[in-house]
């Protein structure tokens, strides 16, 4: 059964180029001419439309920025839905708002189109390792039948509930990350203004109960002043707005996100959207003065 591909940027690229290694039949589809003609020169084929793609495939990917491109590619003009027939499967793995994977797949559901949430966790390098953390809403039977296709580009395939529950699972993780980078950011702005080496204290707590993936991801990237995305900063806000959003609809207060939101608006503001979002160390230092 071919698979279909549509969004090969930072994450769609190496996860689709891992379909292909794994023996995977693919036809892709990108606004991006350059990042199409990469994934053709590796063994896929290409569609001009996303209708033109879903009518080959029997299961489409979809790794999109946020909600409304979602949308667009899926059940919009020349869209998914136009080319796919009944008993196709769209597998949204983009991160978007849960109450909007609900929506769209309720249109879908109407013309016999299933489909699973299925964003992922892990950045570049685990998108290029084949390592995500992949969390999926949906039918049961639909996660278990495509359990072995997600493993390809996976360390981690896990079943969280319904339509949408991956993406609550996704805003949780984006909550633990971006405080979780804050505070590596507050840490070593404070341990640099003490007068220590920065370097030498996350060496020192790295191992101990401080350590974390993100300490680890991110540290060096703050001290080697290396912002290149990875994450942009515009897409971490993306989530904390979907984060807010969700929290608020079910009464759940969440403090924390709407401070590193105002963070992060800062740093849009200051003309950093578009860098990693290790780059939130840049709002201490500015506050800091250092
Ligand atoms: P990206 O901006 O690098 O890539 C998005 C791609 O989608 C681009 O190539 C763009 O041309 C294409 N696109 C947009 N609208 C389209 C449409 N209607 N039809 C066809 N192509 C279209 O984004 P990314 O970093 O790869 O992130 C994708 C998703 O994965 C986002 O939801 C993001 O939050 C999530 N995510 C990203 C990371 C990361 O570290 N970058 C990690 C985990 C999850």
């Amino acid at each position: 059964m071919k698979i279909g591909f549509i969004g090969l940027g930072i994450m769609g690229r190496p996860m689709a180029k891992n379909l292909l290694k794994a023996g995977h039949e693919l036809v892709v589809f990108d606004f991006n001419k350059e990042a199409v003609a990469d994934l053709v020169s590796n063994g896929a084929a290409s569609a001009e439309t996303g209708k033109d793609l879903a009518s080959q495939c029997g299961v489409v990917i979809t790794m999109l920025p946020n909600s409304p491109h979602v949308r667009a590619a899926v059940l919009g003009g020349n869209g998914v839905a136009e080319g796919a027939k009944p008993g196709t499967v769209v597998i949204d793995m983009s991160s978007i708002d849960p109450t909007e994977s609900r929506a769209i797949g309720a249109e879908l559901e109407k013309l016999g189109i299933d489909m699973l949430d299925a964003p992922v966790s892990g950045g570049e390098p685990k998108a290029i390792d084949g390592t995500l953390s992949v969390m999926v809403g949906g039918k049961k039977e639909l996660f278990d039948k495509y359990y072995d296709m997600l493993m390809v580009m996976a360390g981690s395939v896990v079943y969280v509930g319904e339509l949408g529950a991956g993406n609550v699972a996704k805003l949780a993780n984006q909550i633990v990350v971006a405080v979780n980078i804050a505070a590596v950011s507050e840490a070593l702005t404070f341990a640099k203004k003490a007068g220590t080496d920065p370097e030498l204290v996350y060496q020192a707590i790295r191992g101990g109960l401080a350590g974390s993936t993100v300490m680890d991801a991110k540290a060096p990237m703050m001290l080697n002043r290396n912002f290149k995305p990875g994450f942009r900063i515009e897409l971490h806000i993306k989530d904390l707005n979907n984060a807010l959003n969700a929290a608020h609809n079910v009464s759940s207060p969440v403090p924390l996100t709407g401070q590193l939101m105002e963070i992060m608006q800062g740093l849009k503001a200051d003309g950093f959207d578009k860098e990693d979002h290790s780059s939130i160390v840049k709002y201490y230092e500015k506050i800091a003065n250092t």
